[in-house]
């Protein structure tokens, strides 16, 4: 398939995911995770209309970042080294991944200097997986709370990532299970604003994550796709 055509198939079925559970097409956001391909099909991808582009480590990013920044919105979905934050802080308006209180503290110590506020999921393991980073579910209120108090990282939402299934619809309890946990957490009213945002679905799964709230799906190989085309 080529990349109109993977756009409009991807626009298609989270379309009708939308339609399935009652949801608003417009409360989902589309990632294009370009950490696959070039430079080149980046600019295609933003050619297209999508401007919010996921990359999951500096390295494979940053060609594309200087050469595509002021076309795009760019979001960092992939674990986050430490020593890392100090490339990614004024270049990526998210970050998906926060998942340590060290980590939280070099965001605010690195995003003060420039007096940037930066928007901050907290990246959760539902799955219990033990190759998955994130948080487990019961790290994420004593985390909220010590965040609260940093001005310069503003958590929006939650972000996690199911195990691959031959069969998406076994991904369901984890995208509910985030789900639960940020209605949860918002009844505990723990931050300033309700957190409103799940970051959830990838290629595999997203309809599923979709059906279950997510306002933002991170699509790589089924939308941009793996190699030049
Ligand atoms: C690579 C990646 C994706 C996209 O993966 P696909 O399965 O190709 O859609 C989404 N989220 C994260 C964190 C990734 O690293």
């Amino acid at each position: 398939m080529q990349l109109e055509e993977r756009i409009q198939h991807v626009n298609e079925r989270i379309t009708a995911a939308c339609k399935r559970s009652g949801r608003n097409r417009e409360d989902v956001g589309v990632i294009a995770v370009t950490k696959y391909v070039s430079t080149a099909m980046t600019s295609k991808v933003l050619d297209h209309g999508l401007i919010h582009i996921g990359e999951n480590r500096w390295q494979n990013a940053e060609d594309k970042w200087n050469a595509l920044h002021d076309r795009g919105i760019w979001h960092f979905i992939g674990h986050l080294q430490t020593n890392k934050v100090k490339d990614v802080i004024g270049k990526f308006a998210y970050i998906h991944s926060l998942d340590r209180l060290s980590l939280a503290k070099e965001i605010e110590k690195k995003a003060g200097q420039v007096d940037l506020q930066v928007e901050c999921m907290l990246q959760v393991n539902i799955s219990g997986e033990e190759s998955k980073y994130g948080l487990e579910p019961e790290e994420v209120v004593p985390l909220l709370k010590q965040i609260r108090e940093f001005p310069h990282v503003h958590i929006t939402g939650l972000m996690t990532m199911a195990p691959f299934e031959e069969d998406a619809e076994r991904t369901r309890p984890v995208f509910r299970g985030l789900r639960e946990l940020r209605d949860d957490l918002n009844r505990q009213a723990l931050t300033n604003q309700p957190l409103t945002h799940l970051s959830m679905g990838m290629s595999n799964d997203y309809e599923v994550a979709v059906e279950e709230g997510a306002t933002w799906v991170r699509l790589g190989s089924v939308l941009v796709g793996k190699e030049e085309d």
